[in-house]
Formats: structure tokens, sequence, C-alpha cells
């Protein structure tokens, strides 16, 4: 008998079997969708994995008739299977879950689609930019390595054109035949790019991200999957699950940004390596772009494993931006500081302001760490489910009061006027967050037109948008941002950039916190000084004598890289150990502590040394449950597969333990 093996989007471990529908006529293919019962009145839609005769003793008595099928097309490839199938394996989560990631929710519903018909592809032949001789330069260098290594890394610096040099080799595989993925890290460096890459591919352009509506992704879905409609997809992450057919290019620009890493839920996947995976599955080529590369990627490139090519020189002679230190220590004893700011600071903004110039102001915290304390008593108010203290948020209108926000849980409460513990202080803004160095820019520079970007101004579909419209067409002076303001933005009229304290992103227990530091900081100095006006940057910082400033004053990537890949050997980490990050949770503290000491002491006797203690999280508990964590490292030579087979089977040995239930387990593969 023909039985069908279903995926279905839950993390539930274990394949769903079916019959046919006794009014199916035709058999199926894997990747078509299906409507199956589950439970007692439950229809759900799945995806077939498979459709197989049964084997001589399986009861096929046991299998429910599944409802319909949709359309008698697949709408799963079999490279995305193959994705799939490599992503719940190597990310050790549930083809399931992957699913859920992987389709747009509208197409999780039941609704059927129509087959595309083939529309007559108009070949738009628009003319880019042509390259100057350094990018030639490149373009020709990636060519040729790419006759060795799949994988290439384009290692060039801030405003070296590397954009260009992509939309070349993009035009020239698709006069092959071939399709171009161009991933971005983040959903607000696609407006600039967006319009660049529209101006050359006109309608042959599809972008793809999740700040559009179910509708929307689906739309693009389909016209992916019909394989006629775009030649070049430009997305987030996530556009890695879309249908392609003939893919011969994947662009990772930015390779470096933590954007490419899902967190939450599973797959907790990376973007860069699974678009290598992708890639491999079409014998396509990977291009990795970035002006300061992960230590990992830099590692693959000079051992051979990718190929390497640089850029040195900025586009059209401009120099890199000049970094001014300033000791944040000796202005604070000199009393030259006006709320974060530093006398010579708040001159050399005047001054670019007179000269009708704009200002980034860069504080990397939105507002964590920022909280609100009692003079008097040192009272500050926490949130009831976390281990976290309240943010204070500005109030909507004037008259309004503030309210205290948990950034973990959303919990929220009126901002105290007076003390609740001593009754005689009044909280203070202890904070350091954007929202703070907006209002103090503000009040230093009255006549400035002032805003902010951060995820919090960012809500809305076109709200990050119309901000970088906004600045670019300068009806903004001053820009205060987060992270965000660091990604690709190009602005002709920003002068100075200025980091307000450099010194918080360092001292993270993270042993990549020096390597994203630099990053950060590189590219948000690369924010000043386009096209034609030279740039500087200010760093506020409490630790002039780091010698990661010394390497960022020179722009010298690779000596802040040869420092790190030694102690990362030493204290092995990436990339010659691989993590895998498990984290426990539970409602009740004490079956936490049994769980998760029962799982030390097993994974202890199966991987000794390479299992860590647990430790409890800097928030020890988050939304009423407590949390608990455990690190493996493996050795890079050492097979992972295995490894991760030997933890899975420790885990589910644990959770059926009496004294461990209910404990949930979420594991993380190569963490960031
Ligand atoms: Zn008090
Ligand atoms: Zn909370």
């Amino acid at each position: 008998m023909t039985v069908i093996d279903v995926i279905l989007p839950f993390a539930v471990e274990g394949s769903f079997t079916y019959r046919l529908p006794e009014s199916c006529e035709y058999c199926p293919q894997s990747g078509q969708r299906v409507l199956v019962p589950l439970g007692k009145k439950k229809i759900v839609t799945g995806i077939v994995e498979s459709v197989r005769e049964s084997g001589e003793n399986e009861d096929t008595n046991v299998y429910r008739e599944a409802v319909r099928f949709p359309e008698d097309f697949p709408i799963v490839t079999s490279q995305q299977m193959r994705l799939w199938k490599w992503m719940a394996s190597y990310y050790m989560c549930t083809l399931g879950e992957v699913m859920r990631a992987a389709l747009p929710a509208t197409l999780r519903v039941d609704k059927g689609l129509k087959p595309r018909k083939k529309s007559e592809s108009v070949v738009e032949t628009r003319l880019a930019h042509p390259l100057n001789e350094e990018q030639l330069r490149a373009k020709n260098e990636i060519e040729n390595a790419w006759n060795k290594t799949p994988t290439v890394l384009l290692f060039g610096v801030t405003s070296s054109g590397k954009t260009e040099v992509y939309i070349h080799l993009a035009q020239e595989q698709i006069r092959q035949g071939g399709k171009v993925l161009y991933l971005v890290p983040e959903i607000a460096l696609t407006t600039q790019l967006t319009d660049r890459l529209r101006s050359v591919f006109g309608e042959r352009l599809g972008v793809y991200h999740s700040r559009f509506t179910d509708r929307e992704r689906e739309e693009i879905y389909k016209n992916v999957l019909s394989g006629h409609k775009y030649d070049v997809v430009i997305g987030v992450r996530s556009s890695l699950f879309l249908p392609f057919r003939n893919l011969g290019l994947v662009i990772v620009d930015e390779e470096h940004d933590t954007s490419y890493k899902q967190q939450d839920p599973a797959p907790r996947y990376h973007a860069r390596t699974t678009a290598q995976m992708l890639a491999s599955l079409f014998g396509a080529k990977t291009l990795l772009g970035t002006a300061t590369p992960a230590v990992e990627t830099y590692y693959n490139a000079l051992n051979g494993k990718y190929g390497l090519v640089e850029m040195k020189q900025r586009y059209a002679g401009l120099k890199l931006p000049a970094i001014h230190l300033l000791d944040l220590q000796r202005a604070y004893k000199q009393k030259k500081m006006e709320g974060h700011f530093s006398l010579p600071l708040v001159v050399r903004i005047q001054e670019q302001l007179d000269a009708g110039k704009q200002v980034l102001l860069f504080q990397n915290r939105r507002g964590y760490n920022s909280y609100i304390e009692c003079p008097e008593c040192g009272y500050i108010p926490k949130c009831i489910n976390c281990d976290i203290s309240l943010t204070e948020h500005k109030p909507v209108a004037p008259d309004m009061p503030s309210r205290l926000v948990c950034h973990y849980c959303g919990y929220s409460i009126p901002a105290p006027a007076v003390c609740p513990e001593c009754g005689k202080g009044v909280p203070v803004d202890r904070g350091f967050g954007t929202e703070k160095i907006e209002e103090e820019a503000q009040q230093l520079f009255p006549d400035a037109r002032v805003a902010r970007m951060d995820t919090d101004t960012t809500h809305g579909k076109d709200a990050h948008e119309k901000l970088i419209r906004r600045f670019a067409d300068h009806e903004i002076d001053i820009l205060v941002g987060t992270q965000m303001i660091t990604k690709g933005l190009h602005f002709k009229d920003v002068s100075l950039v200025a980091i307000l304290k450099a010194d918080a992103m360092l001292n993270l227990p993270d042993f990549r916190a020096y390597e994203r530091g630099y990053q950060i900081l590189e590219q948000v100095s690369g924010r000043a000084g386009r096209a034609g006006t030279e740039g500087h940057v200010i760093l506020q910082t409490s630790d002039v004598e780091n010698p990661l400033f010394a390497y960022l004053k020179q722009h010298n990537y690779e000596a802040m890289y040869a420092e790190q890949v030694e102690q990362r050997k030493a204290f092995r980490y990436p990339p010659f150990y691989r993590l895998i990050g498990l984290t426990m949770r539970h409602r009740e503290q004490s079956r936490l502590e049994t769980a998760s000491r029962t799982l030390q002491d097993r994974l202890k006797h199966v991987f000794g040394a390479r299992c860590s203690a647990v430790i409890v999280p800097a928030v020890g508990r988050v939304q009423n449950l407590y949390i608990r964590q455990l690190t493996l490292k493996i050795e890079a030579t050492a097979s992972y597969a295995k490894a991760k087979e030997m933890l899975a089977r420790e885990i589910e040995y644990v959770k059926t333990l009496p004294p461990c239930k209910g404990t949930l387990m979420t594991l993380d593969v190569d963490p960031m």
C-alpha cells in the first residue's frame, strides 16, 4: 500500500504517516502540501516528505487517511527539502520547526494555489556603473578564486565600492542563466540598497523581508517558485528559505553581522553557514563581503578554505576617517562634562552644525543596563517576573506619567513620584540609553533637529525607511542611534561621528565582545566622510590605553585578528573549537537544580572536560522561569555529528527521569 510521511509544523520528533485519500487518483510527490487530520477534530496542513510503499511488517491500519492535496504540484522543491533536512540535523531541531520558519504563514493554512503561468521574461538590460580599476581587479580575482573554492571572502574597507562589484558579478551570473540571492543582515540596510539594485535590475528584482505581511511574503514565494519573475532576490536571512531554481550565486553582504544568526525560536541557524549549504545544493558560488570579517571567516580565508580578495582603497580616493580618542576619566575629573558629552565634543558638534553638516551619535544601548535608582536609599525597581531592573520610558504625551518597562517580558508600571521603599527620595534615571542621549543632545543644541533611531522608534513597517530618508534629505541634523545606524548606510553630509562611550561593549562577558567592539566601531566610523568630505570620528572612552583603540586608529583589522585568534586558541573557542549551548528552564528552582546537575554529571562522563559546569546566566529568571546553562566545546577536528548524537541521547534520557520532569531544554549549535 502507498503511504505518505508528512512534515507537520510542530516541534515534535518523529514522522507522521498517512494513507492516501480514497478519492486520490494520482501519486503525489514529495514537497506537495497535504491536509491531514490530527487529534480528534483538527485538520492541519503539512508537507509530503516522502511517498513510499508500506513495509512488510508495517501495520497500515493504524494510519489515518489524508484529507486532500490543495495543489497537484510541489511547493517545496527537492533542494529545499534537502536544505530542511540538513538544517534539522545540523541545528538539532525538528523538520517541523524548520517548516514553520521556512513557509509564509498563509501557506500553512488550507487554500489552493494556482500554478503560475510562464510569463514572458522581459530581459531588461540596464547599465550598471562601470567599475574602476580597483573594482575590476577585485571582480576578476573573485572569479578566478571561484575556480578553486566555491566560497570567496571579499575583504574591502568601508566605502571601497563593494556593492558595484556585487552588481557586476550578478549581471554576469544572469547572463549565464543563473539566479542570484543577495543577503543583507537587516531590514534597515535594504532601503538604500534596494533603490540601487532596482535601478539596475528593475522589475527583475525581488525583495523579501520580515516586515512584509504574510500575504506579501506568499506572493514573493510563489513568484520565486515559478522561476520566471526574478533574476535577483535581495532579502534578510529568511530569504534562504525561498524555493529557488537555477541558483548560481549567493552574496552574503556584511557577513560579520550578528543579525545573521537566528536566536529564537528554532531553527537557531546562521545565515552564513546555511547560505553555503544552499549554494552547494545548486553547485552555486558564495561571496562573503565585509570591511570587518568575522574571526572565523578570516581564519578560513587565510587557511585556504575560502578564497580571499581584498580592496584596500576607498572609492574615489576618499581617505579613511581620522579617529580621535577623548579621555572620559580626565574630562569628568576636570568637570568638563555636560551630561554624557565632553566639552570638546560639544564644541566639535557645534562647529559641524554651523557648517551645515550632519552628526551621527552612536550609543550601543537601547535601554537595558539603564535603570532608575533612589538617591536616598539606593532602591532600584525590578521586574516581578524576571531578575532584571526596569527601564524608564518617557511618556508619549507630556501630561502623561513615564513608565518603567521590563525589556525581557514587557511588564510595566507607572514611574513612582517618590521612592516606594523609603518614601523620601525621588528616583532618578541612572541610565545611558539612546533616549537619554537624544534628550541631552536636544538640550545642548536647541536649534538642531534631533532624532533617534533604534528598535523603539522603528516599529512600523516603513518607520526606519522614513527616518533614513529624512536624514538623507537633511531634514535631521543630529541622529542618535544604536547599532542600527552602523549598517552600511551612506549619507553625504555626515562629517562627524561620535561614539559616546566605547567601553561598555568591550567589557561584556562574551569571548566575541572584543571582536564585535572592533567591528561596530570600525563600521560606525565608516559612516563618516563620504562623498568628498573628510570624516572625523570622536570616541569617548574611560580606557584610552586599550589596545583595541590603537588598532582602530590605524584601521588595522589584521592586528586585532592576530591578537584574538591567539586567545581563541588558548581558551578553546571557535574557530579551533565548536560550541553547543544548552539552556534549561523550569518554573521550580529545585527541579531545575536536579535536572541541570544530573545532565552535567552525565555529560561530564561522556565528554569529559569538553562539558562546562552549570552556570546561572546574568539574568537568571525570565517570565517566571529559572534558567541554567551549559556549554560543550568540541574540537574542530572531531566529528561534530557524532558529538551531537551523543548529546541528544543524554538529553532524552534525563528528560525521562521523574525528578527532572518538565524541564525545558533548548539547544543552540554554534551560538553567537
Ligand atoms: Zn528610597
Ligand atoms: Zn520581566
